[in-house]
């Protein structure tokens, strides 16, 4: 799960690391009146949406007069970033940069747990950097056993070639960056650019959280902060049927019983030079109203051309995915898209004939569903 920058700062500020101090506004007008509370020249206006790169889209930008905040809201409040529209900005009190340095908290997959990620060149994507540029970021790891000690935080200080007189608020900083990280189970946690100011001070300039979402039952406060209006809608729509759903680009709307199956699934038809238009897992249970829920998700995305069930019966018997897919038709008269069943397992047989004279085409297996399904698909695109 995505947050937004200012409550990223929010969370930091619990951690002791310095941020601006902004105000959130959502119209022209409650921006000029944050301006006027912070009181003081320059503040900077910033679009709030789940997306990197705002500065090189237009979404952020220094006002010196209310004149320049008005036409820097109106104007950053009428982008879209990414695909996003902007319907928030933080505005905070300019800060006076004279370094920007990059500092991330990701969770390795190769090491299995946080590593720091450091550079010099922040302010920029480090993406780039890391392609360009590797030897510039210092990448350490914090060993789960013993945690984030002093001496991490002067190699990652030496690295930075932080001055003197800021090593200890930089060390802060990377404390508080690493506890957030660990207690509020991030995926990533990034500071782009942490500002020194030419006063000695360090600050948090930016800020980027992303949760694990299978920690987020044990975060209230963390699920609290979710904004849907962020979100691809048919995946807000998926969470909310407790379907687990991914939304891509093809015209095949796949619906799976398991997330392998389903992965595998989505392999298979892009093998035989087809697209899928999902990833759907419908889990174990494969109940009507759950299947009707699918089928209705999938088809509202007007990509989509024809569906494929693809069903391994194990503990779920495929005579009960069967009656489950029948009745969820009967649930949506008028539904007029081909479907390819695939159902292999328990009670195979039993299924079969339960689909015997339903509008679907059986297929013998998974091969053959794929097969199927991409040829019909293709025939549609083209008619
Ligand atoms: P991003 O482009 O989405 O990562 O947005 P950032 O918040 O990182 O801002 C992009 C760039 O805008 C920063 O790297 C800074 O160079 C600049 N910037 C942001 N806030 C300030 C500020 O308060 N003062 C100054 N001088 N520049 C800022
Ligand atoms: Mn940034």
């Amino acid at each position: 799960m995505k947050i937004h920058e200012y409550q990223a700062k929010l969370i930091l500020d619990e951690y002791n690391v310095p941020t601006p101090k902004g105000h959130v506004a959502r119209s022209v007008q409650e921006a000029v009146q944050a301006a006027e509370d912070i009181g003081s020249w320059p503040v900077v206006v910033k679009a709030q949406v789940h997306a990197g790169g705002r500065g090189k889209a237009g979404g952020v930008k220094l006002a010196k007069s209310i004149d320049e905040v008005k036409s820097a809201a109106e104007t950053i409040l009428g982008l879209v970033i990414k695909g996003i529209k902007v319907r928030q900005l933080l505005v905070e009190p300019g800060i006076d940069i004279k370094t920007e340095i990059y500092l991330g908290i990701i969770l390795d997959r190769a090491s299995k747990g946080p590593v720091i990620m450091a550079s010099r060149e922040g302010g920029v994507e480090i993406e780039e950097v890391a392609k360009e540029t590797p030897e510039k970021i210092l990448k350490l790891k914090v060993p789960p056993t013993i945690g984030l000690r002093g001496y991490h935080c002067n190699v990652v200080a030496e690295f930075l070639e932080i001055p003197a007189d800021a090593r200890k608020p930089f060390a802060a900083v990377l404390k508080g960056l690493v506890q957030a990280f660990l207690d509020k189970d991030c995926s990533l946690a990034e500071i782009n650019p942490l500002v020194l100011t030419g006063s000695g001070h360090v600050i948090a300039c930016d800020a980027k959280m992303n949760f694990d979402d299978n920690a987020l039952p044990w975060h209230q406060e963390i699920e609290a902060l979710r904004d849907d209006g962020e979100d691809e809608p048919l995946e807000v729509e998926a969470r909310e049927k407790k379907l687990n759903y991914v939304k891509l680009d093809g015209e095949i709307g796949c619906i799976v019983n398991g997330a392998g199956l389903a992965m595998c699934t989505m392999d298979v038809v892009k093998h035989f030079g087809g697209r899928p238009a999902n990833f759907l897992d419908i889990g174990g249970g494969a109940k009507a109203s759950q299947v009707a829920d699918a089928l209705k998700l999938i088809t509202s995305d007007k990509t989509v051309n024809t569906i494929f069930f693809n069903v391994f019966g194990g503990i779920v018997r495929c005579d009960m995915v069967a009656s489950g897919i029948l009745s969820a038709l009967e649930s949506l008269p008028g539904f007029d898209y081909p479907i390819v069943i695939r159902l292999s397992g328990t009670n195979e047989e039993q299924a079969k004939k339960l689909l015997e004279n339903a509008p679907v085409h059986l297929a013998k297996n998974m091969e053959e569903g794929a097969q199927m399904a991409v040829k019909i698909s293709k025939e549609r695109a083209s008619a």
